[in-house]
């Protein structure tokens, strides 16, 4: 029988805990997570008013996003499965005065407990760490309100993003560090929206996300060949 936690890869875990003390070092191992996070926040608030609505933050880690949606008046609660990511998160929220409930546990346990009780529900760069994103999908897809909004981001698969998100980001440039990312568990565009929609989710938009090598410059733009982000909602009336 499958539990709510079988969807956990422990070396995954292990591997973010390693890093987790440097999470909010802005030249660190996250800073590439800094750098995106303005591009980011301003991209789901083009689409969704945050304040005063419910959030759910899943694979929040040290939570860069989940402060900042905090700052932008939402109420936050954040989640993530490994426990150093999380301490760092709640500590650090003593630093900057954010309010996030943050919790240890899956997006499949909380959609169990609360289901139907946010109005938006974020998921970036985690996917692409877990056994069966597909049923973090469906359980976001639970989580969120009818009429409410689901944001995710990852990386696509194909020899570009081979090249770019691993060869280029992990060993040339070294915008993340070494071992970061496995090939094997990036997601196509086709394949994300194809699990979000039997979950019952409608796609609204999709970007893509580029690394400038000269100007150091992250941007958004519509080339969804390696990073991308994708957002949807839940129909009204369901
Ligand atoms: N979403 C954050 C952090 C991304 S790093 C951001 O974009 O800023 C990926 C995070 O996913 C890590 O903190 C890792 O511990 C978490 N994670 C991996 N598998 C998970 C799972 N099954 N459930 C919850 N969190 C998980």
């Amino acid at each position: 029988m499958t539990t709510a936690r079988d969807n956990v890869d422990a070396a995954e875990l292990a591997k973010f805990d390693s890093f987790a003390a440097r999470w909010w070092d802005t030249e660190g191992d996250f800073r590439a997570l800094h750098e995106i996070n303005p591009l980011r926040l301003d991209w789901i608030r083009q689409q969704v008013k945050l304040a005063g609505r419910k959030v759910v933050d899943i694979g929040c880690g040290g939570g860069i996003l989940t402060e900042s949606m905090s700052a932008a008046n939402a109420t936050v609660t954040g989640i993530d499965m490994a426990e150093g990511p999380l301490a760092v998160a709640k500590l650090h929220q003593h630093e900057s005065g954010a309010e996030v409930d943050y919790r240890q546990c899956t997006a499949e346990e909380l959609s169990e407990a609360e289901p139907g009780q946010y109005d938006v529900v974020t998921c970036l760069e985690m996917l692409e760490h877990v056994p069966d994103p597909s049923q973090v999908i469906r359980s976001c897809a639970e989580l969120v309100k009818p009429g409410g909004h689901v944001f995710f981001s990852t990386i696509n698969r194909n020899p570009k993003s081979f090249i770019f998100a691993i060869v280029g980001a992990e060993y040339i440039l070294r915008l993340l560090p070494t071992g970061t990312h496995e090939y094997e568990k990036f997601i196509r565009p086709s394949e994300l929206e194809a699990w979000a929609r039997s979950a019952g989710l409608e796609l609204q938009s999709s970007i893509g996300m580029q690394y400038n090598p000269l100007t150091k410059v992250y941007s958004l733009g519509p080339n969804v060949d390696v990073n991308y982000l994708m957002s949807f909602r839940r129909p009204v009336g369901e």
